[in-house]
């Protein structure tokens, strides 16, 4: 077996307390010295996130494998500034497959297969073979939701074999709480923490820290009190305060001296690095200017639906100490007539029309790229923003009226069509165009100038392109395709001269963008805007 450290991450009390974002800064602080691998438990029975609402899970995080997985995932590749790939989520319904499909094939030699040991032991065997393929030295393991869920009692339950397998010393348990406090003046409550930390230890885990939500910094006397009821030292228990952006976090954790808890367990010597992130979190947290850009999509109600996008665009503006204030307009808003476009957009220095699918809303996102065009208004299109960025020119410049997607409707100029190895698919689960894709970009273009570079790498979903048929009408009248497929059948960059910022991508290139490393377009919108 491969030797590393593990650590493995649990939540109790709420769910919503933002475990990702712990676990990512965990994993910040280790990962100047480690090579640290996170991995992500769920226990719902979905193979992965991709066939679920983003209004009800939060947006699906594409991975460059093509991996559909959690939006965890895209806090651990901003905060760590890796590649993960999709064998790193496990979900109770892509380990039941597995263990049911070995089943069907007689593999369990006539045994009766049980969750214990037979689940459990896949599970085990899943997060062993991760740390030897990845040559990890240290693996973070989150498990979703809180314990005491029927749904993620299996991971618990793996976790704590675990640890006869690899060891004290090898292994620690890190348990995330709510402190709550009650009143306007009022006091830290323990109680919570103190049954969540039963409930663990019924479970076999004894906590070695815990991390205490709480919307102010945990008080000695309360860290006392935690300590002395779930059998830690005051030093083990670590708060984890409100704070003004999430990227502050590794430097709470910095300054509670996690590491010196973490390097005690697991008997290592751990430093930390975080001069050039302590940098770039002083401008977001007290930046020179402030800009106002417009979100146009139709999973307004919750945010978590374009939680990458937010977070290029502060990636970006913190490159540019500038502060990005994300407003959303609901397109369907603009198509019934509640909403009109000038209102919507006034005040507004650039608008953003991200990924989506279907009908709702569609009209309405058309109307707000007309009036960015025609007035000079930075805008940035994602995906469906590209895609429907191409309907409005073909429509009101190219002079082709019906012009849409036929994931609209069938229509005289279908500008926009389903991808030819589309056709024919009906399961819906990981069979979109997926994960990381070149696109060649023309040197001259605002694109390539944005990149630096002429070939570049971007992760895409979709089902859809822009029709092959329509290239040279949508460029004699203008339309700069500014970046194709190799084999230059796919339109993967759009964008238009003579406007201060109209660019829109196939790709959703706020994936790749990291704190530390900013997308391309995202700064060349947020420098437009600024101007
Ligand atoms: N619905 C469009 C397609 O499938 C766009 C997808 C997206 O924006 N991610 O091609």
């Amino acid at each position: 077996m491969h030797k590393c450290k593990w650590i493995v991450i649990t939540g109790g009390v709420l769910s919503g307390l933002g475990k990702g974002i712990v676990s990512a800064s965990i994993g910040r602080l280790l990962s100047s010295k480690y090579n640290v691998v996170p991995v992500k438990c769920d226990g719902y029975l979905n193979i992965d996130p991709g066939t679920m609402n983003p209004i009800e899970h939060g947006e699906v995080f594409v991975l460059e494998d093509g991996g559909e997985v959690d939006m965890d995932f895209g806090h651990y590749e901003r905060f760590l500034n890796k590649n993960c790939k999709f064998g790193w989520n496990l979900t109770s319904g892509k380990i039941f497959k597995h263990v049911i499909d070995k089943e069907r094939k007689g593999e369990f030699l006539g045994k009766t297969v049980q969750m214990i040991p037979h689940v459990t032991d896949e599970i085990k065997t899943r997060l062993k073979n991760i740390s030897s393929d990845e040559k990890a030295d240290i693996m973070l393991v989150e498990i979703g939701g809180t314990v005491g869920d029927i749904e993620n009692m299996l991971f618990i339950e793996a976790c704590r074999q675990l640890r006869g397998e690899v060891g004290r010393g090898n292994i620690m348990y890190i348990h995330l709480t709510l402190v709550p406090i009650l009143g306007v003046v009022g006091e830290e409550k323990t109680k919570p923490t103190q049954q969540s930390v039963s409930m663990l230890q019924q479970r076999g885990i004894q906590p070695d820290a815990i991390i205490g939500r709480s919307s102010r910094p945990l008080p000695d006397h309360v860290k006392n009190k935690i300590a002395l009821f779930a059998s830690i030292y005051p030093e083990e228990v670590i708060s984890d305060p409100d704070i003004k952006s999430v990227y502050e976090l590794p430097l709470i954790f910095e300054k509670e001296r996690l590491l010196d808890v973490i390097s005690k367990k697991l008997e290592l010597y751990l430093t930390s690095d975080l001069k050039k992130w302590g940098s770039l979190v002083k401008n977001i947290k007290d930046p020179k200017d402030e800009i106002k850009v417009l979100i146009c999509g139709k999973y307004t109600k919750l945010h978590d639906s374009y939680v990458s996008v937010e977070e290029a665009l502060v990636h970006a503006g913190a490159h540019n100490n500038c502060k990005v204030n994300v407003e959303y307009l609901e397109t369907t808003d603009i198509e019934t007539g509640k909403l009109k476009v000038k209102d919507a957009l006034k005040g507004v220095d650039g608008i953003i029309v991200p990924g989506g699918f279907g009908s709702r809303g569609v009209e309405g996102k058309i109307e707000v790229i007309k009036y960015a065009r025609k007035n000079n208004l930075p805008f940035l299109g994602l995906c469906y923003g590209l895609q429907l960025a191409v309907a409005e020119y073909a429509r009101n410049v190219c002079g082709l009226k019906d012009a849409i997607s036929t994931e609209i409707k069938k229509t005289k100029h279908p500008v926009v069509d389903i991808l030819p190895d589309q056709k024919g698919i009906t399961e819906k689960g990981g069979t979109m165009r997926l994960g990381g894709y070149d696109a060649l970009l023309n040197k001259k273009s605002n694109v390539a100038k944005l990149y630096d570079s002429d070939k570049v790498s971007e992760r895409h979903r979709h089902r859809y392109e822009v029709n092959p048929e329509y290239h040279d009408i949508l460029q004699t009248n203008g339309l700069v395709l500014s970046g194709m497929s190799p084999d230059s059948r796919l339109v993967e960059f759009i964008e238009l001269e003579k406007h201060s910022f109209f660019v829109a991508t196939q790709a959703h290139p706020e994936l790749k963008s990291r704190l530390e490393r900013p997308a391309p377009l995202f700064m060349g919108f947020v420098k437009a805007c600024k101007k």
